[in-house]
C-alpha cells in the first residue's frame, strides 16, 4: 500500500453509491475506507485517521450529523456531506456544524472529484501562511494583503468598502468552503441573520462581484451557492 495516498473515509448505506464512489476514488489515486453506518464509521475513523470524510446524512443507525459533530470535537478533517436534492435546510445545518462542503445526489464523478480535491487543498492551505493575519492570500490573479487590507486582481487594486473587504477576507480565510449566509452575517455584523441582513449581504456581494468583474458562467473568485451561501473559489 502506498503511504503517500490520501485516505478518504466514505460513509454511505446505499451499496451502489458506496461501491461507485469507492471505485471512482481508488481509480483516481486515493485510498478508500468504506463504512455503511455511523458506528462503523466511528471505529474506522479512529483507526485510520482519514484525510477527508465523505458523509451521507441519512444512515441506518444514527444521523450523519452526529458523526460530523464527533469529528469536529476532535479535529478539522474536511468533511463533504452527501445530501438529497430537496433538503436545503439540511445542507445549511451541516455546513454550520462544520462540514466543508456538500454534494447533492445524484452527482457526477467530475463534480465529486473536484469537491474532494478542493477540500483537500483548502485544508492544506489552512495550515499555511495565507490564512494567518499579516500573510498574503492568493488565488489565481487575486491577491489579498491582510495587513494592509488591500485586494488586487491582475496587479490592479480593487477599491472595496470596509464591509466589502471584511466579507472577501472572511471568505478567503475559508477558501474552498461554502460559508452559509448565517455564518457570514454573524462574522461580519455580529448579528443574528434575518431577512434584512441577508438582503444586506446580497447587496454587498453584488457590489463585490461587480468590482471583481465577475461574469456569469465564468470561473469567478466568489461563487454563489443558491439558497445556501457563498464560496471563495481557490481553483482559478
Ligand atoms: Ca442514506
Amino acid at each position: 500500500m502506498n503511504n503517500n495516498k490520501y485516505k478518504i473515509l466514505m460513509v454511505e448505506d446505499e451499496e451502489n453509491i458506496r461501491t461507485f464512489v469507492g471505485a471512482l476514488l481508488e481509480a483516481n489515486g486515493f485510498q478508500v475506507i468504506l463504512a455503511k453506518k455511523c458506528s462503523e464509521a466511528q471505529l474506522l475513523y479512529s483507526s485510520y485517521i482519514p484525510d477527508l470524510v465523505i458523509l451521507d446524512l441519512g444512515l441506518p443507525d444514527k444521523d450523519g450529523i452526529c458523526f460530523l459533530s464527533n469529528i469536529r470535537e476532535r479535529d478539522p478533517t474536511p468533511v463533504i456531506v452527501l445530501s438529497a436534492r430537496s433538503d436545503e435546510n439540511e445542507k445549511v445545518k451541516a455546513l454550520d456544524m462544520g462540514a466543508n462542503d456538500y454534494v447533492t445526489k445524484p452527482f457526477g464523478s467530475a463534480e465529486l472529484l473536484a469537491r474532494v480535491r478542493s477540500a483537500l487543498r483548502s485544508s492544506r492551505h489552512g495550515a499555511q501562511e495565507g490564512r494567518l493575519p499579516g500573510g498574503r492570500f492568493t488565488a489565481g490573479e487575486l491577491v489579498i494583503e491582510y495587513d494592509a487590507r488591500r485586494i488586487y486582481i491582475k496587479n490592479e487594486e480593487i477599491k472595496l468598502t470596509q464591509t466589502e473587504y471584511n466579507i472577501v477576507s472572511f471568505l478567503s480565510e475559508h477558501c474552498g468552503k461554502v460559508m452559509t449566509y448565517s455564518a457570514i452575517i454573524k462574522a461580519i455584523w455580529r448579528e443574528y441573520p434575518d431577512e434584512g441582513s441577508i438582503k444586506k449581504l446580497q447587496v454587498n456581494m453584488a457590489n463585490i462581484r461587480k468590482k471583481f468583474g465577475a461574469r456569469p458562467g465564468e470561473n469567478n473568485y466568489i461563487v454563489n451557492e443558491l439558497g445556501v451561501g457563498y464560496r471563495m473559489n481557490g481553483d482559478n
